[in-house]
């Protein structure tokens, strides 16, 4: 039944699609993240010599909290300035809670983190950042200005349609579209090392069917027969990736449902249903449930919270 259940559901195209999208991300990913560590450890070092000399020793207890960071010691001054001038959206969201300001003099990392979205504070380098942490980046950094932004918007404009489409579903056209904004994002950034040869993999997936029959892997204590789709991406690969997307998927929900609760404001009926029909989604199709479980308990618990504040008349 669970093996039925499993064929069924990766076999269904829309589906299909909304997995292939985000293995083609997690392809785009892998080869920015070495390209991402080198550019900003030049940036800190740059940095580092824009920050004014003979600053007065103190040490610093600073602490960053949410789009809040109001530095308490002379160092933190002087890097939360330059910081801002090096940012492309100063008017904008900043999310300073992501980084531990004590650390900004020695931890090229810390820095990067500032011009990162909300959700990132535990990520401790670009390997283990998604596509969305690293395209918003060289987004908002100018370190990355000799590059046309509207083609790395584009992509991570089409992520988060991927990301915030909780029915887990996009069409055809939908992921074509996505597949020629790729390229045009690749083509921009074709002297990075092995991207070009990620943009031939991206097109290979893009154009294939992965028509999935049987498979022979233990997943979760279901034993499956043949090991591979049609198209020779091996059926690891797509469990794995759908497992990761929907863990993401909660990630987003959770940081926007937490992200609501801080600035004590209502959840919407979108959010609401998004939640809904994750569970739904999640409670049809058990063999997904045992390894997001630990994901869906933190979601429940912070639901719950965000309904008992309601409850005591937050706005
Ligand atoms: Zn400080």
């Amino acid at each position: 039944m669970a093996m039925r259940c499993l064929l069924s559901r990766l076999n269904c195209k829309e589906y299909k699609n909304w997995i292939k999208a985000g293995y083609c991300l997690s392809l785009l990913k892998s080869s920015l993240q070495t390209f991402i560590e080198s550019e900003m450890k030049s940036f800190h070092q740059r940095l580092c010599r824009e920050i004014p000399q003979g600053l007065p020793r103190t040490r610093c207890q600073c602490k960053a909290r949410g789009k809040q960071f109001n530095p308490a010691c002379p160092v933190c001054v002087e890097w939360k300035k330059i910081i801002l001038k090096h940012h492309t959206n100063k008017n904008g969201e900043i999310h300073w809670g992501n980084c531990k300001p004590s650390l900004w003099p020695t931890n090229y990392w810390e820095v990067a983190k500032v011009y990162m979205p909300r959700g990132h504070a535990d990520t401790a380098g670009p390997q283990l950042c998604d596509a969305a942490a690293l395209l918003n980046l060289i987004n908002a950094c100018d370190r990355f200005r000799e590059f046309n932004q509207s083609k790395v918007r584009e992509v991570i404009k089409c992520r988060n349609e991927l990301m915030h489409s909780s029915d887990m579903n996009v069409s055809s056209n939908w992921l074509k579209d996505f597949g020629q904004r790729l390229q045009n994002l690749i083509f921009e950034f074709r002297h990075v090392p092995g991207i070009h040869d990620e943009g031939k993999r991206i097109q290979e997936v893009l154009k294939s069917d992965w028509l999935v029959e049987d498979f022979g892997y233990e997943v979760d204590g279901l034993v499956m027969e043949s090991t591979q789709t049609h198209e020779e991406i091996p059926m690891l690969i797509m469990y794995e990736t759908e497992q990761q997307l929907i863990q993401q998927l909660l990630k987003e929900i959770y940081l926007q449902i937490e992200e609501q609760v801080e600035e004590q404001e209502s959840l919407s009926e979108k959010d609401f249903d998004s939640v809904q029909k994750v569970k739904a989604f999640l409670s049809e199709h058990v063999d997904l449930q045992s390894n997001l479980q630990a994901t869906l308990e933190k979601l429940d618990i912070l639901q719950r919270t965000h309904v008992s504040l309601e409850g005591e008349g937050c706005p």
